[in-house]
């Protein structure tokens, strides 16, 4: 049998509320997905088609850690976003039929090297360093959906050392999520393991060394993190 050569990445993986691990394989992430959002970093909202920028699952980060402050930034920032993980395959699936793949939801941070993003966006270069790095996707334990309900009327919020920063409602997106999932289904083949994170509301900004952020949404457990 052949043998790996260096030590093979840990699966990853979320605990989920009631007991289990979910497999975690990609992480898809929305773009510009709240109204105030958007114009807070300079876009008029519209309804034109949603568009992503992916993470790495390595990437990821259990809530409740405390991670270094990230290399190659002077402007690291938190975004506070639902995220949706998928349990059934979809590809190509009507967004009336597509709240049925979605297995649960989680609170997620949305990390970003803000200046290493908008360096990328005035040179129409990826956005690769300002978003995906180690690190920058931090998600609390799952919520099965039958357990959420489905995502409206919940108040998603995220302070610093408790001072609150963003607050908005998830009905405040753009497109829901049976609409992402439906037009993101259009692009890939989905399936049980993909996460989405859905957006942003208004209000992201600078964390220093020291800070620490926590995100809530209704119904689901807390995100935290501390910056060392
Ligand atoms: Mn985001």
């Amino acid at each position: 049998m052949t043998q790996f050569l260096f030590p093979a990445p840990a699966p990853v993986t979320l605990p989920v509320e009631g007991g289990g691990l979910y497999p975690v394989a990609r992480i898809f992430c929305v773009g510009r997905n709240y109204a105030d959002h958007a114009r807070e970093m300079g876009h008029e909202p519209d309804r034109e088609a949603p568009f992503y920028f992916t993470k790495s699952a390595l990437h990821l980060a259990p809530s409740g850690q405390t991670l270094p402050y990230p290399p190659g930034t002077a402007d690291f920032h938190h975004e506070m976003e639902l995220a949706v993980a998928i349990g059934a395959p979809a590809f190509r699936i009507p967004a009336n039929q597509a709240m049925a793949t979605v297995f649960g939801y989680a609170c997620a941070l949305d990390m970003t090297r803000r200046d290493l993003q908008a360096a990328a966006k005035d040179k129409r270069r990826p956005w690769d360093t300002g978003k995906d790095f180690e690190g920058s996707a931090i998600l609390a334990p799952l919520t099965p959906a039958a357990r959420f309900g489905p995502p409206g009327t919940q108040a998603i919020t995220l302070s610093v050392n408790g001072q609150t920063r963003q607050q908005a409602h998830l009905a405040d997106m753009i497109w829901p999520v049976a609409d992402i999932i439906a037009h993101l289904s259009t692009l890939y083949h989905l399936g049980p393991g993909d996460l989405i994170l859905t957006g942003t509301p208004a209000g992201v900004g600078a964390v220093l060394p020291g800070d620490r952020i926590e995100g809530h949404i209704d119904g689901l457990a807390p995100v935290t993190l501390t910056i060392a």
